[in-house]
């Protein structure tokens, strides 16, 4: 089937019903020029935190199915209320949740990952003229069960629901105009970015730049997805995210992004024969716990090892537990208040310094680094928390990002 477009419209947009009416009016717009339209709806601004917090008055730990079956509930009601108000406004339009238009994941429960989506159903859907509205963030596991895909997962659902029909595009529609420099909340002289390279976006996406969530990145760039991201409240362009032209290269810094979603653990102690590191690293990978980085102190022969490593702040918890259930005389610690900040630029494959650049900025601030990891196009730093919006800052002038031109 030709002609698809597949749009996305986060929380902040669907936040009222006032809003949504904007959106159907929107939506109403663009199948004037779209023979078929498939759009895919988060819950409403602050939803699904009510829902996540109801599970956790109960346990800090929740049954994950359970977890899955309330969260789920945020996007049923927003698509059912576009649905509806494009019905009122005489338009044929449908909403779907995940599992009746085959979105099918594995079991891994609250950050389930697509491995099907049966497109026969939408084609036929569209076949009939429909606007089919689709849930986002959610599919069903092999058991039957509602599973999601994790915070932010709509843009997922968008990106995978957009490759698997070959959509000619996918349009994110959030509260900023594209994608800046930095966060724009943080950086008012933040810059929008007019098209950056799918490898770019996913280092900015994976280092917290949540405006496009990390997995929809990877699966854009594994399908060629054209993605673009525009505001849902002011015209424009937005940001196209594309392969890697030759002009990008020029660019030495493209963007800082801060995380302050992560927890860093520290183990001292023997952590057991050859291949102790391994066994503590599949034994959290088996709980579906991404970790991110890793330091480690090769100990000399009396010295006992330590392994410092970062995790999402909401498997703190049961990382520490694996931690102290392998290694019951080891010495564990962990602090929450740290924060991520990364420089991400396709230039620094070419260029040289670049590390030292922002060492030294930092440094001039008496702001410490705890751990620092790098790729080709990137360069992270743990430093404390209370220092995230300074760092971003200044990092963001030092490197020149508001004078550039697009
Ligand atoms: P939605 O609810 O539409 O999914 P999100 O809150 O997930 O929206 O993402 C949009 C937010 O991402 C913006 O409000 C902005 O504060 C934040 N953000 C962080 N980094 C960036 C960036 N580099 N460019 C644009 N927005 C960013
Ligand atoms: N509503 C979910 C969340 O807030 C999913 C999404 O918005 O993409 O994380
Ligand atoms: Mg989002």
């Amino acid at each position: 089937m030709e002609n698809i477009l597949v749009q996305k419209y986060g929380g902040t947009s669907m936040g009222s019903i006032e809003k949504i009416r904007h959106i159907a009016e929107m939506i109403i717009s663009f199948k004037k020029q779209n023979e078929h339209m498939v759009v895919v709806v988060s819950a409403m601004a602050g939803e699904t935190d009510r829902l996540i917090a109801l599970t956790k008055s109960i346990t800090e730990m929740p049954a994950l199915k359970e977890y899955d079956s309330i969260f789920a509930t945020g996007e049923q009601v927003s698509a059912a209320l576009l649905a509806m108000t494009l019905q009122s406004m005489r338009y044929n339009a449908e909403s779907y949740l995940g599992f009746q238009v085959g979105i099918r994941t594995d079991a891994a429960h609250s950050k389930a990952k697509i491995l099907s989506i049966d497109t026969q159903k939408i084609y036929t859907e569209l076949d009939k003229g429909k606007i089919v509205i689709i849930g986002g963030c959610q599919g069903i596991s092999p058991e039957g069960n509602i599973t999601t895909l994790g915070r932010g997962g709509s843009d997922l659902t968008a990106v995978a629901v957009a490759a698997a029909l070959g959509a000619k595009a996918c349009e994110i529609y959030t509260d900023v105009s594209g994608i800046f420099t930095a966060d724009p909340r943080i950086c008012s002289d933040a810059r929008k970015i007019e098209k950056i390279s799918y490898e770019e976006m996913l280092e900015m996406a994976s280092t917290g730049a949540k405006v496009l969530e990390r997995r929809s990145v990877a699966c854009a760039m594994n399908h060629s997805v054209r993605l673009y991201v525009r505001s849902s409240f002011e015209q424009g362009q937005g940001t196209l995210v594309c392969e890697e032209d030759p002009t990008m290269e020029n660019i030495l810094v493209s963007g800082i992004t801060h995380d302050k979603k992560e927890s860093r653990i520290s183990v001292r102690g023997d952590l057991g024969v050859k291949g102790g590191v391994a066994n503590l690293f599949s034994h959290i990978a088996d709980k579906n716990i991404v970790v991110d980085m890793i330091v480690q102190n090769i100990p000399d022969e009396e010295a006992k090892s330590s392994i410092s490593f970062t995790v999402p702040k909401e498997d703190r918890i049961q990382a520490v537990q694996i931690v102290k259930d392998l290694y019951k005389d080891a010495h564990v610690t962990w602090n929450d208040s740290i924060s991520k900040i990364s420089i991400i630029g396709a230039g620094m494959r070419t260029h040289a310094g670049v590390a030292a650049t922002m060492f030294d900025i930092l440094a001039k601030e008496n702001i410490d680094i705890k751990m620092i990891s790098t790729s080709e196009i990137k360069v992270s730093c743990v430093i404390e928390e209370k220092y995230t919006e300074l760092a971003v800052r200044l990092l963001h002038e030092g490197f020149q990002l508001a004078k550039k031109k697009s």
